[in-house]
């Protein structure tokens, strides 16, 4: 018999099956809203303008193609610490943040959860929220760690469920590891408020829990950089020292190059080389080094300050007309007499809209109006243009009654 007789069929992919759908669809104006990727306001892929530039300089400069450090680009992943951190942030100036490249954000999670299930000193359990990013629960039980949910939306507000939250993370065992989405909630678009996160950063500390910061939408969410990394700043003016998993698929639209970091806040340089000979021993057999091309990209746009003003305006840019649509759909239904409140459209933030649609009218709303998404109800706002947007109201108003 074969050796891989009894390996059982698995479900495919929630995301790729919607495509999968949709691409056999015939109808001449259906819509995608399945995946997680910007496109421009005619509905096609978007390469920033800072990044084409960014890019030819890489390519101008002929570099050779020798392989990076076990953990990257230094001149990126210093730059992305900044990014992240703050150029002025006593953790850098201090020379005790331990980085290292990564294959985009799911490689930063997936060196994290290695890092942790290693050395964590207390109980190897992740509380992630409910829901989350699907691939979250993979990524860290594969990494061996145990997951476990606290509570974080409520589906009667179609909001965050704050008290919830705070209750939870109060209960977990004393040191539990903690993920914390820093902006731009996936898959609900929901974030809690500066207010919010002082109160959820009191009850982490309360709890002597570790945070987990995953930013995969800095910059990408409100149009300002500075301002999505709020909740990771301020945990850290607190005294927390978190570890964070960055990503600049959204934010650089660099998806498919794979760019990203993960990095541990430590106490001291001291303390920060040890964590840093451990990551490196930790990444050499998963993948030796990562891939340098996007990380020179990202560089360049980085360190380069017109590129890096340029940048700036084209995330704000993005940001932007993601908000615009969400304006544009909720008006959309008011127009068309939706006695429904659909606050939520506009007071939820980043690439994704929680409509609190249910898994049969999202059902209908394929079937009947080739309008395609993930059956939780979620719709990618960047799959919306002016030119669609009146025909999914409509779409979404049948269905909703
Ligand atoms: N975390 C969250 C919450 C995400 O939404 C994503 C992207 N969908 C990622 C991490 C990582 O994506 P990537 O590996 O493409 O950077």
């Amino acid at each position: 018999a074969s050796a891989w007789a009894k390996v059982p069929q698995g479900p495919p992919d929630a995301i790729l099956g919607i495509t999968e759908a949709y691409k056999a669809d015939s109808h001449p104006e259906k819509i995608n809203l399945g995946v997680g990727a910007y496109r421009d306001d005619k509905g096609k892929p978007y390469v920033l303008p800072s990044v084409r530039s960014a890019e030819k300089k890489v390519v101008n400069a002929a570099l050779n193609k020798e392989y990076a450090g076990i953990t990257g680009v230094p001149e990126f992943t210093k730059a992305a610490a900044r990014l992240a951190y703050g150029a002025d942030s006593e953790v850098i100036k201090e020379d005790r943040v331990a980085i290292t490249q990564s294959i985009s954000g799911t490689g930063a999670l997936r060196i994290g959860g290695a890092f942790l299930e290693r050395f964590y000193p207390g109980d190897k359990t992740i509380y992630i929220p409910t829901p989350s990013w699907a691939n979250h629960n993979a990524v860290f039980k594969d990494s061996g760690l145990k997951v476990e949910k606290y509570r974080y939306y409520n589906k009667d507000t179609i909001g965050l469920d704050f008290e919830g939250m705070v209750e939870d993370i109060k209960n977990m065992p004393k040191g539990s590891i903690v993920l914390l989405h820093a902006c731009a909630h996936n898959p609900t678009g929901v974030d809690p408020t500066e207010d919010q996160w002082r109160s959820i950063s009191d009850a982490v500390k309360e709890g002597g829990h570790y945070p987990f910061f995953d930013m995969a939408y800095q910059g990408f969410a409100s149009g300002d950089t500075a301002k999505d990394a709020f909740a990771l700043r301020h945990f850290i003016s607190e005294g927390h020292r978190p570890c964070l998993a960055q990503s600049f698929a959204k934010n650089m639209g660099l998806y498919g190059e794979r760019v990203g970091a993960f990095s541990i806040v430590c106490e001291s340089t001291e303390e920060k080389k040890r964590v840093d000979s451990q990551i490196k021993i930790l990444v050499r057999p998963l993948y030796s080094n990562p891939p340098v091309h996007g990380a020179r990209i990202a560089s360049e746009i980085l360190n380069d300050s017109s590129l890096n003003q340029q940048w700036l305006g084209e995330v704000k840019g993005m940001a932007d007309r993601i908000i615009k649509m969400r304006a544009l759909l909720k008006e959309n239904l008011e127009k068309l007499g939706s006695k429904h409140d659909w606050s939520h459209i506009t007071s939820q933030i980043g690439m994704f809209a929680y409509t609190g649609l249910t898994a049969e009218q999202m059902d209908k709303l394929a079937k009947e109006h080739s309008v395609y998404a993930t059956k939780d109800g979620r719709i990618s706002v960047a799959g919306i243009t002016s030119d669609n947007v009146g025909r999914l109201a409509q779409a979404i108003h049948k269905v909703k009654g």
